[in-house]
């Protein structure tokens, strides 16, 4: 099985994060792994190149999890070599009052890729059926709403061209641990720690329930969700580079037709000295 469909979460399949490995990198060979990561991010590079220049299809790259997951540096990892002019990442913080003063997909819309175009949503309008349920930020009859809204949302998008694919970084809640200690431990690291990390961690349980629910519930052919051990930072660059790369060669996008005829362009060129 390929390592892309490995972690594709079977659309209608009802999901329990227990079973799902968050390391999944015994006994395998990390500088080989290293090596294939570095072939990935050229190869996307070069079919972005493309996606660039014939300007019909966009990429929308959801990514969400907890805190401390590695996002920031997944992003870098995969996308560090691509064009950034055609590339936007828009990280979503807590809404601001103009935002909670509008539908919560009000703030993403504007964020979804243009044509030959990719984005990357460093957390989405997901946290609107996660910290937004498990905070109480709106009521039930609200945020349970928002899944088949959310359903149609990236079905519209899907009918304008876009490629969706959502990652769920999995990180156990020991390693969790571990990173927000770091956070805490290297001067380099504390400027990332906040109070809140502390208080969501807390309800740990309460978050794997709403994670189980919103990838199970929106989890569909064209939209479907990954999820992708994340506990070693090889191992988890190296899967959702993969992703990537398949989603990319899958759209197998190519350089458009010339616009004019280049031979009689050249000889138009060529009279003007
Ligand atoms: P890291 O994984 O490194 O901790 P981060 O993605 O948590 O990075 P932060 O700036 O630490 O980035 O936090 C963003 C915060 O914004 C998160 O706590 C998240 O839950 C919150 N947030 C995002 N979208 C919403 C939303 N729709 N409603 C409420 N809170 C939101
Ligand atoms: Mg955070």
């Amino acid at each position: 099985m390929n390592i892309e469909s490995k972690y594709r979460v079977e659309p209608g399949s009802e999901v329990d994060l227990s079973t799902w490995k968050t390391d999944d990198a015994d006994g395998v060979d990390r500088d080989q792994i290293e090596a294939q990561t570095e072939a990935n991010t050229l190869a996307i590079s070069e079919l972005q190149h493309k996606l660039y220049a014939q300007q019909q299809r966009s990429v929308l790259i959801v990514l969400q999890a907890m805190d401390a997951a590695g996002k920031d540096s997944t992003i870098r990892r995969v996308f560090g070599r691509v064009n950034p002019q055609g590339v936007q990442v828009t990280s979503f913080k807590r809404p601001t009052e103009d935002e909670r003063a509008h539908d919560f997909l009000w703030r993403i819309h504007q964020h979804t890729p243009r044509r030959g175009h990719i984005a990357i949503f460093n957390r989405s309008h997901y946290e609107d059926v996660l910290v937004a349920r498990v905070d109480d930020l709106v009521k039930k009859d609200r945020w349970s709403k928002r899944y088949d809204i959310i359903n149609g949302f990236e079905q519209g998008l899907v009918n304008g061209d876009t490629e969706i694919v959502k990652i769920y970084l999995h990180l156990s809640k020991d390693r969790q641990k571990q990173k927000l200690t770091q956070r805490l431990t290297d001067p380099t690291k504390n400027w990332k720690f906040e109070a809140g990390d502390i208080s969501t961690r807390s309800k740990w349980d309460q978050y794997m329930t709403a994670y189980q629910d919103a990838i199970s519930i929106c989890n569909t052919n064209h939209a479907p969700w990954y999820i992708v051990p994340t506990d070693r930072k090889w191992y988890r660059v190296f899967v959702i580079s993969e992703i990537v790369r398949a989603t990319l060669e899958s759209i197998n996008p190519q350089f458009p037709d010339p616009k004019l005829d280049p031979a009689s362009a050249m000889k138009l060129l060529e009279q003007i000295t």
